[in-house]
């Protein structure tokens, strides 16, 4: 099964993607996480991907495609994969639409999670990220250990994009450029909406209902 999860930052796309790939045993693919390894690693595409992910900004489509083209090609993905934050454009999903066939692969679903503005920029600034990949919430979802996480004890930290500033301007981002494909793929058939306000484990079982289907 291949899966899109499409969402606004800060709905809880990494959150439900965890659980998806863990019941369905999929491949959880972060175009976000790769960039901040690579931004880590002071690559040269880390380099330049930082300006644009500091600011908010999308990272140029050339970049991501590339990205994608090599990982849905890689062995690992074979059984199954699941794109969280991949694609963000239409030229996105337009490559990814030409790639897939070369590679013997087809979307099967889009998850659609939807959250309503004023909560995001709740979640966001709220949010704490551990390097391992697990996220906290200060005040709805907070570690047991203040700054340190529960899974494998590093300090957490306030991602630089998950300031006032750049939140803001990472949702004029998503309803300008992504928000689109909610139409794009409702036109190809394969988008499911998920009401992405509330438990945590009640939205995860919305996504199951839609995912048992495949
Ligand atoms: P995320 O962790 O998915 O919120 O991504 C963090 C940042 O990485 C985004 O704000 C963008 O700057 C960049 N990024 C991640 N995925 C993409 C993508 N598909 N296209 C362009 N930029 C991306």
């Amino acid at each position: 099964m291949n899966i899109v999860l499409l969402g606004p930052p800060g709905s809880g796309k990494g959150t439900q993607a965890k659980m998806i790939a863990d019941k369905y045993k999929v491949k959880h693919i972060s175009t976000g996480d790769i960039l901040r390894e690579n931004v880590r690693n002071s690559t040269t595409l880390g380099t330049e991907a930082k300006k644009y992910m500091d600011a908010g900004k999308l990272v140029p489509d050339a970049l991501l495609i590339d990205i994608i083209k090599d990982r849905l090609a890689k062995p690992d993905v074979r059984s199954g994969w699941m794109l969280d934050g991949y694609p963000r454009t239409l030229p996105q999903a337009e490559a990814m639409g030409n790639i897939m066939p070369g590679l013997g692969q087809k979307l099967d679903v889009v998850l659609n999670i939807d959250v309503p503005d004023e909560e995001l920029v709740q979640r966001l600034s709220g949010r704490r990220m551990c390097k391992c990949g697990t996220s906290y919430h200060i005040q709805f979802n907070p570690p047991k250990e203040t700054g340190k996480c529960d899974v494998c004890g590093e300090e957490l930290y306030h991602r630089d994009d998950d300031k006032a500033e750049a939140i803001m301007q990472r949702l004029e981002t998503y309803h300008n450029q992504t928000q689109p494909l909610i139409e794009y793929y409702s036109k190809k058939g394969v988008i499911a909406n998920i009401k992405g306000s509330g438990d945590i484990k009640q939205i995860f079982a919305e996504i199951t209902k839609v995912l048992d289907k495949f």
